[in-house]
């Protein structure tokens, strides 16, 4: 990313020049206060929004006609966003069959997925016999079925007990060494930004606009 600035309609200015280079294999997390703009630049690193300014460069080899890398990228939500009359089978199947690979095709890497995430018996089950952790789970198979370079995450974790939430960063880190997998993480936790990342990126509030009411310390002179 260069210089990327992102200026919502209704004025609110949520990136302001942020520049950052991601190199493969690396695990970043995005670290900051809740409105510095980490969905945000989350967001327009996928695709998923625009930049007002600035520029996203990609490895020229992967970029499609919209500059983006198609297929390349799998992104897990704060919600796991499941569907919730689909199994947990047809729901990890769903990034595979929009790319117009059938049940049967997908079957292995489904499975594949899901014992990755140690779900293999619930395969059949729907959504809601699942625990908060175990539908994370099926998001995060369902993310990275298609073997993306590019994983982003979301506070991925923030709705969930501590217990459940750290059994899920191991998940995530077991991922991460098995695939070679490139990880941008979100969260607002310095702790598990410290036990997941190889690197951490500390996204800062504007003045004036979350630490207004807070005294920070200034170095001498
Ligand atoms: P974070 O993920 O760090 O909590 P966000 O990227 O969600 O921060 O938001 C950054 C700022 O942009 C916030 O002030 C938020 O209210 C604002 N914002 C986010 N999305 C929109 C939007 N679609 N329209 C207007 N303002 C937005």
């Amino acid at each position: 990313m260069r210089d990327v600035s992102k200026l919502f309609s209704n004025g609110t200015l949520a990136l302001k020049g942020m520049s950052l280079d991601v190199r493969a294999g690396e695990f970043i997390s995005l670290l900051g206060p809740s409105g510095c703009g980490k969905s945000t630049a989350l967001r327009i690193i996928a695709g998923l929004g625009s930049p007002s300014s600035g520029t996203i460069n990609w490895p020229s080899s992967r970029i499609n006609a919209k500059g983006l890398p198609e297929g390349d990228v799998g992104f897990v939500f704060q919600d796991p966003t499941l569907m919730p009359w689909a199994t947990v089978f047809d729901n990890v199947h769903l990034p595979l069959k929009l790319r117009g690979v059938s049940k049967g095709d997908a079957r292995d890497k489904i499975m594949e997925g899901l014992e990755a995430v140690g779900l293999a018996d619930f395969a059949k089950s729907y959504p809601r016999e699942l625990s908060g952790g175990m539908k994370m789970r099926v998001s995060i198979a369902r993310a990275m079925v298609t073997k993306p370079r590019l994983l982003l995450m979301d506070e991925p974790f923030a709705a969930l007990d501590e217990i459940t939430r750290q059994k899920l960063n191991d998940d995530v880190l077991r991922l991460w060494q098995q695939n070679g997998v490139t990880v941008i993480f979100v969260t607002h936790s310095v702790y598990e930004s410290a036990y997941l990342s190889s690197r951490i990126v500390v996204m800062r509030a504007r003045p004036g606009q979350v630490y207004s009411d807070m005294d920070i310390p200034q170095p001498d002179g």
